[in-house]
């Protein structure tokens, strides 16, 4: 079962490797954006993590949505409201259990990930955030490991699509050829789930 530590334990490990990768995760954003991927996780997830520190949220339910609330007020770019959304959403979906299973856990996200889809109505295949989180949704319901291999993998897919949503989609086809940096940010939450859990 997954108690609210378990969630707490997963934003700070987020935390963390946003600040370890912010600097590629800006440079990702270079070319089909317009540099500020990182440090705007950066700025968000600095802020989850000192929230969920002070607060200490008692459900699994009330960590998700307090760490999403937060990214959407300390966020400008369209990353900040996604996220927040995707972690309200999923938070909401838990309700108010103290603890959660590994299948209740992964209802939740996908019905997260649904509401991303219908805020910033891009599909897979967009190249957005979309291509990692929703292969990881489809994943979750194996394991947390196979949900990181099928996020990572769906970041890197994202490689050779051409952008319709966002930013990088005002660059037409100049967007090919480049890793969406969303997407490749959402691989490291789903990286940092795998390794909260053990996996
Ligand atoms: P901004 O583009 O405002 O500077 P960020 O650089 O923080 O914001 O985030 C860019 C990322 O947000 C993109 O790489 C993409 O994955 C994601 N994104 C942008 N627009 C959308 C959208 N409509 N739906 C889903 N994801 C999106
Ligand atoms: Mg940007
Ligand atoms: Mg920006």
């Amino acid at each position: 079962m997954l108690d609210a530590d378990f969630f707490r334990r997963w934003m700070t490990a987020t935390a963390v490797s946003v600040e370890h990768e912010a600097e590629r995760l800006t440079a990702l954003d270079s070319p089909i954006g317009d540099a500020d991927h990182g440090s705007n996780l950066q700025r968000g997830f600095r802020a989850v993590a000192t929230v969920l520190e002070k607060d200490e949220p008692g459900t699994p339910g009330a960590v998700l949505t307090l760490a999403g609330r937060q990214l959407i007020s300390t966020v400008g770019g369209a990353s900040g409201p996604l996220y927040g959304t995707l972690l309200r959403r999923t938070g909401k979906a838990l309700g108010d259990a103290a603890e959660v299973d590994e299948q209740e856990f992964a209802q939740a996200l996908r019905t997260g990930v649904d509401a991303v889809m219908q805020l910033g109505g891009a599909a897979p295949g967009d190249k957005t955030m979309i291509d990692a989180l929703l292969p990881a949704v489809d994943a979750l319901g194996q394991s947390f490991a196979a949900a990181r291999s099928a996020a990572e993998e769906g970041a890197q897919a994202t490689t050779p699509l051409q952008a319709r949503k966002g930013r990088a989609s005002y660059l037409g086809e100049r967007s090919i050829g480049h890793q969406d940096p969303g997407a490749t940010s959402s691989a490291l939450l789903i990286a940092a789930l795998a390794e909260t859990a053990g996996e």
